[in-house]
C-alpha cells in the first residue's frame, strides 16, 4: 500500500514529466530563429509548420497532465492569436523548478500562494512597460511573423496587416481571409470588401446583378428525405395537406415572398442549400442565387451590405413593410482559373486574398496571416504595447525577485523560483538562434538593473540589443495572458495529488504517457 506523500509526489511527478515532455517538444521552435516541425499522419498527412498551438492540437497526446497543459496554449491561441509557445514553455520551467521546491520539503500548497502572488506582482508590474501601440503597428506585425513562412515578404505582408486592422477599425470579425493557389505572397491583396469561394447556382443566372440583395439562413430548402421511406396517413384531408406542402406551389409561395422585397436583378445570398425548383422560379424573375455560405459569410455580408440575416422567407417582412434588401456592388469574376463571388459596399469589411504557389505553403501562410491580424488587432485595440524578445520577462523577473523579501520565508522561494522560470523565454529565443543562453541571462539581468528595460536577445549576431531600436514589439495583453495561463495551469498541476481512473475506463491513467 503505498503512503500518502508518496502517491502524492508520484501523481505529481507524473504530470510534470509529462507537461515538460510537451513543453520540450515545442521548445526549439520558439522565436525567430525557432525551427519547424514536420507533423505526419497516420494517412500519411503532411503539415509543416511553426505555429505552437498547431503542433500542440496535431499531437496525439494522452496523459491528463499534458493535455491540461494544451488547454492553456488553446486558451492563449483563442484569446490572443499568438504567444503559444511562450506559455508552454514558461509553464514547462515553472513545473520543472517546482520539483526543486519539492525537494528542499516545501509543500505544494505554499508553492501555489507563492507562483499566484508572483503572477499578481509580475502583471501589475506589467502594465508600467506599456508604450502606446498607435506608432506601432506594422512593427508588432512583423515581430509576430518573423520565423513564419510569410517572413519570405515581411514588408509587404505587415502592411498588409495593418491596413487591414485600420481598415476594419480594429474588427477582427469584420476581416476576412482567402486563399488563393497561385501567384506569389507578393501578389497578395487586401480588398475592401467580401470575395465569396461560391458562382452563382444555376448557370442562367445573371453574372452582374443589380446590388440589391437578401440574405435567408433557412427554409429555401427541402426537408431531406431517406430513399425507402414509408409515410401512414390517418385521412384523406392529411395526405392532402401533405401533397400540397411538398407540392411546387410551396416554392412558388417562397419565391412569391422574395420577390415582394427584391427587385428583378437582385441576388439571394442562403445558408443552407435552395432547392432547385426554387432556384429556377427566381432565376425567371432574373434574381440570382448563391447557397451554402457559411456563417461568418453571412455576417460580413450583412455587414457589408447593411441589412439583417433573415431566418426564412416566412421571416420577412409583410408586404407594405419597410423593404429591407441591403445595398451594395455584388458581381462574379473570374480570378485564376476559379470563379469568386465579389461584394463590395460602404461598411469597413476588408478581405485579404492571399496567393500562394502550393497549398501546403498556403495553409501555413492563412495561419500565418490570421496570428498577426489578430495580433495586431489587439495592439490597436488595447492601445499598448511593450518590447519584444522576451525583455518583459526579464523586467518582471528582476521585479518579482526585488519583492520576494516582502513576503519571507517559504513562500518567498516559491517567488524566486517564479522569477527564475521568467527568464526561460529570452534564454531559449538566444538558445534557438545558437547563442549561448547563460551569457545572454548574466547580460539582460545587468543592463536591466541599469534600468534598461527593453533590452533583449540580439539573434542576428548574438549578445543583446534594444528591442525598441531592433523594432520588435508585441501586444502588453499578449504577455499578460501568457504569464497568467502558465502560472494557471501550473497551479492546477501542482494540486493534483493522485491520479484515479474513472469508472469504465480500464485504462491506468498514471500508466499513459
Ligand atoms: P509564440 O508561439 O510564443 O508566439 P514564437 O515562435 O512566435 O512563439 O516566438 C515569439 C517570441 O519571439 C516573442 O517573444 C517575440 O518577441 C520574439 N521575437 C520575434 N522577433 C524577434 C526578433 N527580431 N528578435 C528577438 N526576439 C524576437
Ligand atoms: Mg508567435
Amino acid at each position: 500500500m503505498q503512503g500518502n506523500t508518496e502517491k502524492q509526489i508520484t501523481a505529481q511527478n507524473l504530470n510534470i514529466r509529462a507537461a515538460k515532455a510537451i513543453s520540450d517538444t515545442v521548445k526549439s521552435t520558439l522565436g525567430p530563429a525557432g525551427m519547424d516541425k514536420m507533423m505526419v499522419d497516420g494517412g500519411g498527412g503532411v503539415i509543416v509548420t511553426n505555429d505552437g498551438a498547431t503542433i500542440l492540437q496535431s499531437l496525439d497526446i494522452a496523459h491528463p497532465g499534458a493535455k491540461m497543459i494544451v488547454e492553456a496554449a488553446n486558451t492563449q491561441e483563442s484569446m490572443c492569436y499568438d504567444g503559444t509557445t511562450s506559455t508552454v514553455v514558461l509553464a514547462g520551467q515553472l513545473l520543472s523548478n517546482s520539483d526543486g521546491l519539492f525537494e528542499k520539503g516545501i509543500h505544494p500548497n505554499i508553492i501555489c500562494k507563492g507562483y499566484r502572488q508572483a503572477s499578481r506582482w509580475a502583471t501589475d508590474y506589467l502594465e508600467n512597460l506599456g508604450i502606446d501601440s498607435k506608432s506601432h503597428l506594422v512593427e508588432v506585425a512583423k515581430t509576430a511573423i518573423t520565423g513564419k513562412a510569410l517572413e519570405a515578404s515581411m514588408e509587404h505582408v505587415s502592411s498588409l496587416c495593418v491596413q487591414a486592422v485600420e481598415n476594419a477599425e480594429g474588427h477582427f470579425d469584420k476581416i476576412r481571409v482567402l486563399c488563393q493557389p497561385g501567384g506569389a505572397l507578393d501578389d497578395s491583396y487586401c480588398f475592401t470588401g467580401v470575395v465569396l469561394h461560391k458562382e452563382f447556382m444555376l448557370p442562367n443566372m445573371s453574372t452582374n446583378p443589380n446590388g440589391q440583395a437578401l440574405l435567408i439562413n433557412t427554409g429555401l430548402t427541402s426537408e431531406k428525405m431517406d430513399d425507402n421511406m414509408q409515410l401512414q396517413f390517418t385521412s384523406a384531408k392529411e395526405f392532402h395537406s401533405y401533397k400540397q406542402e411538398t407540392s411546387r406551389e410551396v416554392w412558388v409561395n417562397k419565391a412569391d415572398m422574395i420577390t415582394t422585397h427584391l427587385p428583378e436583378g437582385g441576388v439571394v445570398f442562403s445558408r443552407e442549400t435552395v432547392n432547385e425548383v426554387l432556384a429556377a422560379l427566381l432565376a425567371r424573375q432574373n434574381i440570382s442565387v448563391v447557397q451554402r455560405l457559411p456563417q461568418s459569410d453571412m455576417t460580413a455580408l450583412s455587414h457589408l451590405l447593411s441589412t439583417s440575416v433573415y431566418h426564412s422567407p416566412e421571416d420577412l417582412p409583410t408586404r407594405g413593410d419597410s423593404v429591407s434588401a441591403g445595398n451594395g456592388d455584388i458581381k462574379q469574376e473570374t480570378i485564376g482559373d476559379m470563379n469568386y463571388i465579389v461584394v463590395e459596399g460602404d461598411a469597413n469589411v476588408t478581405t485579404l486574398v492571399l496567393r500562394g504557389a502550393t497549398k501546403q505553403t498556403l495553409d501555413e501562410t492563412e495561419r500565418g496571416f490570421e496570428d498577426a491580424l489578430g495580433v495586431v488587432s489587439i495592439a490597436y485595440n488595447t492601445g499598448n504595447v511593450v518590447a519584444g524578445g522576451g525583455s518583459s520577462f526579464i523586467a518582471m523577473s528582476q521585479h518579482l525577485r526585488k519583492r520576494a523579501a516582502e513576503i519571507g520565508g517559504r513562500q518567498q522561494m516559491a517567488i524566486e523560483s517564479f522569477a527564475d522560470a521568467l527568464e526561460i523565454v529570452p534564454a531559449t529565443i538566444a538558445e534557438n538562434a545558437g547563442h549561448d543562453p547563460l551569457d545572454t541571462i548574466l547580460a539582460l539581468r545587468n543592463e536591466h538593473t541599469l534600468g534598461n528595460s527593453n533590452w533583449g536577445p540580439n539573434v542576428e549576431e548574438g549578445g543583446i540589443s534594444d528591442m525598441v531600436k531592433l523594432g520588435v514589439f508585441e501586444p502588453l495583453q499578449l504577455i499578460r495572458q501568457c504569464v497568467q495561463s502558465a502560472s494557471e495551469v501550473t497551479i492546477s498541476i501542482l494540486r493534483i495529488d493522485d491520479i484515479v481512473s474513472k469508472k469504465g475506463n480500464d485504462v491506468d491513467a498514471t500508466q499513459q504517457q
